[in-house]
């Protein structure tokens, strides 16, 4: 099509949101599909939010807000930080975005010049390349491997980084392969990133979901100098089962904070100003959120020990253990050159696409995440359903 700018023509339409629908599809045709590809909570947005929801509708908060959020949301989430990582933020630092997803392309229009690097670790989060290229950068991937559990190593970042890299793009725990960086880990790396002139994306969308008993770290948190070139994103989408209401948040330096809220003023403006309330309710401490965060945090580990302990019977299936989100990935490459139920098999989404086929059961193929070997399991479903979907992985490839 001619008509389509550079940029329309370049970008791959998200693949998970792509095959989800294709799950969703062949449920509502009738079939006893096992999907694995959610990439949200299977819980409702507890009672206590939805009630902060109604009572803003109710009480007019109905207009535009200021660009960058209400202030008494920018302060809950403010007063987050503090609790969580003991980092002070003023509340003009903070900027709230229509979800993560738009928090991390504001970061980058406010950052990114044409043919600027941006590194991103892989496996990455699908739709970070391809944000960067939207915005002119150019992704620089480290490929990360087996050795050291798919993260990345300090020397490997130092090796990446160039003259031409503006900023790195570091997600944890990680999508899509559930990986968690111990607090030894992540100061290995802060050391590189502090002598770096560099910015540090740092996507803790999934930081209340993390299965080991070490408290949460924020690169943010390991030097004033570092905390000035870190934008921490968050959201309520993951924690609070709001992946709807479309509620997003950078905290960072305040000539950043200000760049991003221009450019919001000048695209969307504020997010929804009721989710906005509802977002105050999940992020003022209270006894409901407290209760809400443990069983979702507990629901999710019980559900992770379930899935990999059935994985763990099956040798030829090897995955990435995990230990936060709710993702695992499978390597399915001894597969790769085999057939397989008539029909060889050459790539992950060949495997996956026969999965469907003759097991009815749904996943995602890991091409697009950076890890062409893989394919990755959300346990985002019922117990009965990890059981059930992965009796029929074993099925499928045993045959
Ligand atoms: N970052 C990662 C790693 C994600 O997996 C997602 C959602 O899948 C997001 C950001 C975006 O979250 P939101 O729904 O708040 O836009």
């Amino acid at each position: 099509m001619e008509f389509l700018s550079k940029k329309a023509k370049n970008i791959s339409p998200s693949l998970t949101l792509a095959i989800t629908a294709k799950a969703n599809a062949l449920k509502a045709s009738g079939k006893d599909v096992i999907s694995f590809t959610v990439g949200e909570p299977d819980f409702v947005t507890p009672q206590f939010i939805v009630d902060a929801a109604a009572a803003a509708m109710k009480n007019g908060h109905t207009k535009y807000t200021a660009v960058p959020g209400i202030l008494p949301l920018r302060q809950a989430i403010s007063a987050n930080l503090k609790a969580k990582h003991g980092l002070d933020y003023a509340a003009s630092q903070i900027v709230v975005s229509n979800g993560a997803k738009h928090s991390i392309y504001n970061v980058l229009l406010a950052l990114i010049d044409s043919g600027d690097e941006v590194i991103i670790v892989s496996p990455y989060w699908l739709s970070y390349p391809e944000m960067v290229s939207l915005c002119g950068g150019i992704p620089k991937i480290i490929t990360t491997t087996k050795d050291n559990n798919y993260k990345v190593t300090a020397s490997e970042l130092k090796q990446a980084i160039s003259k031409k890299t503006k900023a790195i793009i570091f997600n944890n725990p990680s999508n899509p392969s559930g990986i968690v960086y111990t607090k030894n880990e992540l100061m290995a790396l802060a050391k590189v990133l502090e002598d770096a002139s560099i910015f540090i994306l740092s996507d803790e969308i999934y930081d209340e979901l993390v299965y080991t008993n070490e408290p949460p770290f924020s690169l943010a948190s390991f030097s004033e100098k570092l905390r000035d070139k870190t934008i921490i994103i968050n959201g309520v989408s993951k924690a609070y089962a709001m992946t709807g209401w479309r509620i997003g948040y950078t905290a960072s330096n305040s000539a950043l904070a200000s760049a991003m809220d221009n450019i919001q003023s000048q695209t969307t403006s504020n997010a929804n100003s009721i989710a906005q309330h509802a977002s105050i309710a999940a992020l003022t401490p209270s006894s409901n959120a407290d209760n809400f965060l443990k069983n979702l945090k507990e629901t999710f580990c019980k559900r992770k020990n379930l899935l990999c302990s059935l994985l763990d019977k099956m040798p030829t299936l090897p995955y990435i253990k995990p230990n936060g989100a709710f993702y695992v990935m499978l390597n399915v490459s001894q597969f790769f050159g085999k057939t397989l139920h008539g029909k060889n098999i050459k790539t992950a989404t060949d495997f996956s696409e026969l999965l469907v086929e003759k097991a009815l059961v749904v996943t995602i193929p890991c091409e697009a995440f950076g890890a062409e070997e893989f394919i990755r399991l959300s346990y985002a479903v019922s117990e009965k359903d990890i059981a059930e979907g992965v009796k029929r992985i074993a099925e499928f490839i045993l045959f």
